[in-house]
């Protein structure tokens, strides 16, 4: 059986332990750091718009002038995320 490490994306340790799933079925993690500031994460994502990649990204396009629809059609992600991300960012 071959053993895989699973690293925390905030702080890359490998302190982390199963902890339940999602309604989906996928395994949720815990990282036991106490000072890193996520506490919760998965190993793969299908909600492309929680992904901290895509939210940076989101912002750039508003600052370079692309509208929501825009957005929403290049990075496939809802309306609803690049507004929450553009306006959650600002204040
Ligand atoms: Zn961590």
């Amino acid at each position: 059986m071959a053993l895989v490490y699973v690293h925390c994306p905030e702080c890359q340790r490998i302190d982390v332990v199963p902890y339940g799933k999602q309604a989906n079925g996928t395994q949720r993690y815990r990282c036991n750091n106490r000072d890193c500031p996520r506490t919760l994460f998965l190993l793969q994502y299908s909600d492309q718009g929680r992904l901290a990649a895509v939210k940076q990204q989101i912002v750039a396009m508003t600052l370079n002038g692309s509208g929501v629809r825009d957005i929403v059609r290049v990075l496939k992600v809802s309306s609803a995320t690049v507004i929450d991300n553009t306006f959650a960012k600002t204040s």
